[in-house]
């Protein structure tokens, strides 16, 4: 029967975490996403699991109470986030390069507040760094005009499979996730309630119909659309901001360590990180229309390129880029903040229409837990749920992948593959499902590879169609190996390999 307790519409960092929680309580939870999942903004971020360096500064400049709850937020759900899924997540150290001794002290002082409000959730002191270190560490930095750095440490993680991670979680914990069902009307009762949602199949081309006591709107950037589709006079509440990143070769940031530029010439942050063994470098901030394949601008690009040249004794040029990806954030306007979208607060809203249809957006990826956890808490307080009366446990929570022993997990990898650098890989992507991967290749000593260049196995193809939800080539492709976001070349050498032993499968 296709009815239950919580029916969440959206398959990224927002939905994905409401259902896992929503699952662990107790509760019968269903999740559509139109695409495929984290297809949308929670796949193309910065990656990084962070309090927010940014709006601290805010936060002192003007102080606001509201800023530094957020950023004191931000660093408690890092700190868990790394915890929880400590293979898709690591703690790095960020140096910021400074061009001016006035410099140093002030922003020493800034993150050494930024250690501070984490308190014991902190992940190590920042420090001030000379000049030589620096260069030891990322010997292509600009060096003229170079006094010092300051660095510190924040979380990265990889954004397309933590969501994976947890579906895969609230699948196990009992939810029912569905990737390509786009929800295109609500079902209300003769009060105007709503009491469930007409879906499109878009792989089996049907209609469906699903029933639930509760409909929760996680759809990003699109949420003013689907409280629209309860109700049409509402007001829109999302001013979506598009942010691009692309990435160039290691060469650019040989060492594990990222850099942050804390003042770009519109007083913006740009980062530029270790990642799959490239460099990735963003972001931008640009007002943007709501679209669901968002497309990098030129300008953007040029943006980019003239800031990190500031900032490198290379020329990077359009020739250096590997790949681009362009992301929408869900920011919430509530008619404060102007036009600018880069002064817009990060934080996310919890509202309830009179039809009963609860909209939760804005955020960051960081906090997807804490939204998660409000959210099923006000859902619980509702008539229908009298009887659940169940505590959120997300915050100790390891999701699938980090649910055994790493260490006897890594060993038994190493132990079974010669090749170290593969069984690296397996490990950082699938955690201990790395050895649930290799059940799918017989010639282990011999394993058959999709594609040369990354090593991708066909086994990680088979696993990921049976395990990860993977219904097409660039499913595979761009949110399970994450090859379409570090290599766009090589990436349509895999779609087609992987198109061809999808169709063999079939
Ligand atoms: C450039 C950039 C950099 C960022 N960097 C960071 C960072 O480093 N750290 C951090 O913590 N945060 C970062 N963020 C913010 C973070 O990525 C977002 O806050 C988060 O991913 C939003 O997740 P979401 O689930 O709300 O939205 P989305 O990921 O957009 O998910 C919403 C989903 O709803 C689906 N949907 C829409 N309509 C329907 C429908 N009718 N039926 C079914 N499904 C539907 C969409 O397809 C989409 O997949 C960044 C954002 C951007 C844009």
């Amino acid at each position: 029967m296709n009815s239950y307790d919580l029916l969440v519409v959206g398959g990224g960092a927002t939905g994905s975490g409401i259902a896992l929680d929503a699952a662990l309580r107790g509760l019968k939870v269903l999740l559509l996403e139109q695409n495929d999942f984290a297809e949308g903004t929670s796949s193309r971020s910065t990656k990084l699991a962070h309090g927010g360096v940014r709006y601290l500064e805010a936060a002192v400049k003007n102080l606001d109470k509201e800023q530094f709850d957020l950023v004191r937020e931000g660093v408690k759900e890092r700190y868990r986030l790394l915890h929880n899924a400590p293979h898709l997540s690591k703690k790095i150290s960020l140096i910021t390069p400074l061009y001016s001794w006035f410099e140093v002290p002030y922003i020493f002082a800034g993150l050494a507040l930024y250690d501070l409000i984490a308190g014991r959730y902190s992940l190590g002191r920042s420090k001030i760094v000379s000049k030589k270190e620096i260069i030891s560490s990322n010997p292509s930095v600009k060096k003229e005009g170079l006094k010092a750095g300051v660095s510190y440490f924040d979380g990265a993680f990889n954004d397309a499979r933590m969501a994976i991670a947890l579906l895969q979680s609230a699948k196990k914990e009992g939810a029912v996730v569905k990737n390509y069902y786009k929800v295109e009307a609500f079902i209300f009762d003769k009060n105007h309630k709503i009491v469930g949602v007409k879906a499109y199949d878009k792989i089996s081309q049907k209609e469906e119909k699903f029933f639930a006591k509760v409909v929760i709107n996680a759809t990003g950037v699109f949420s003013d659309h689907i409280r629209k589709m309860a109700d049409e006079n509402v007001k829109n509440i999302i001013k979506p901001s598009s942010g691009i990143h692309i990435v160039i070769d290691k060469k650019y940031l040989p060492s594990k360590n990222g850099l942050m530029i804390p003042k770009t010439e519109d007083k913006r942050v740009l980062f530029i990180l270790p990642y799959m063994g490239k460099c990735l470098v963003g972001t931008t901030d640009r007002e943007a229309e709501v679209t669901e394949h968002p497309k990098v601008k030129e300008s953007d690009i040029e943006y980019l390129l003239h800031h990190i040249n500031s900032y490198f004794d290379l020329k990077i040029t359009k020739k250096d880029i590997l790949s681009s990806f362009c992301g929408l954030r869900p920011l919430v306007d509530l008619g404060l903040s102007g036009s600018c979208t880069s002064k817009l607060a990060r934080e996310h809203i919890i509202e309830e229409l009179d039809s009963g249809l609860i909209t939760i957006a804005g955020g960051k990826w960081t906090t997807y837990r804490n939204m998660a956890e409000g959210l099923v808490d006000l859902c619980l307080k509702k008539e229908c749920f009298k009887d659940m009366d169940r505590r959120c446990t997300t915050s100790e929570y390891k999701v699938v992948g980090s649910q055994s022993d790493l260490d006897s997990a890594k060993e038994r990898l190493d132990a079974i593959l010669k090749d170290k650098e593969l069984s690296e890989r397996l490990f950082l992507l699938y955690g201990d499902q790395a050895l649930k991967v290799l059940e799918y290749e017989k010639e282990l000593n011999n394993p058959h590879f999709l594609d040369e260049k990354y090593k991708i196995l066909r086994a990680e193809l088979l696993y990921a169609i049976d395990h990860e939800f993977v219904k097409k080539a660039e499913d595979f492709v761009y949110r399970r190996v994450c090859i379409g976001l570090i290599d766009e070349n090589e990436s349509r050498v895999l779609i087609e390999n992987t198109k061809r032993l999808m169709d063999e499968t079939d």
